[in-house]
């Protein structure tokens, strides 16, 4: 994929988000890894998504220096370079503040396996992230390692983190993210949730 490409998607995806309610404010941000060019391309910090152009879109390196963009990269960049670093298969990670699951994150409550979508798209149940400072290495490495594999987690009182191959794929688990933490809220208040057995879970894993 070609840098101006990337850039698009980055620009639509994150127009996308914040039209579905997954970003609100400022807040929330994307990215997609190029490891040919080893460039991330990323959200600016503290841009309006309404107002936001391709210009405004910022390319760094690894090490988080600016290759291209007048914008401030997302205050974020920092959890997305480690990402990146620790997790091979991920080219894409999509950071939100998405309502439902961030009440999730902030009990400190992983979201529980009650919705069948959540075993192919985040792989079973969603684990939480101790809370560490926003825009810190020490969160960053926190959620580098605390995905263990996993498409998707919750940032302890702060909100979510999903990731995928493609931004397409990560950005349909923050989807499914929001959806299973509303499900699970809503038959909370309609009764008492069912998790789904662990046999079930082995078997659409084909443990
Ligand atoms: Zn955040």
């Amino acid at each position: 994929m070609k840098i101006s490409e990337a850039k698009e998607k980055v620009l639509f995806w994150s127009k996308r988000a914040y039209a579905e309610g997954l970003f609100a404010g400022t807040s929330g941000n994307l990215s997609i890894y190029l490891p040919e060019e080893k460039v991330v391309v990323i959200t600016p910090s503290s841009i309006r998504y309404e107002d936001m152009s391709i210009e405004d879109i910022v390319v760094v390196d690894l090490t988080g220096a600016t290759v291209e963009g007048n914008r401030k990269p997302s205050s974020e960049m920092k959890m997305h370079l480690a990402i990146y670093l620790e997790n091979s298969q991920v080219y894409s990670v999509v950071h939100t503040h998405s309502p439902y699951a961030t009440s999730f994150a902030v009990c400190q409550e992983p979201i529980p396996l009650v919705l069948i979508e959540m075993i192919p798209f985040l792989g079973g149940t969603v684990n939480c992230v101790p809370l560490q400072l926003p825009g810190t290495e020490e969160l960053a490495q926190a959620v580098a390692k605390g995905l263990n594999g996993k498409n998707g987690c919750l940032l302890n009182n702060h909100g979510v983190v999903t990731v995928g191959d493609t931004i397409e794929r990560a950005f349909i688990r923050a989807e499914y993210m929001e959806d299973a933490a509303k499900i699970a809220t809503l038959a909370r208040i309609n009764g008492e949730p069912k998790l789904i057995p662990t046999e079930i879970e082995m078997q659409m894993k084909g443990i």
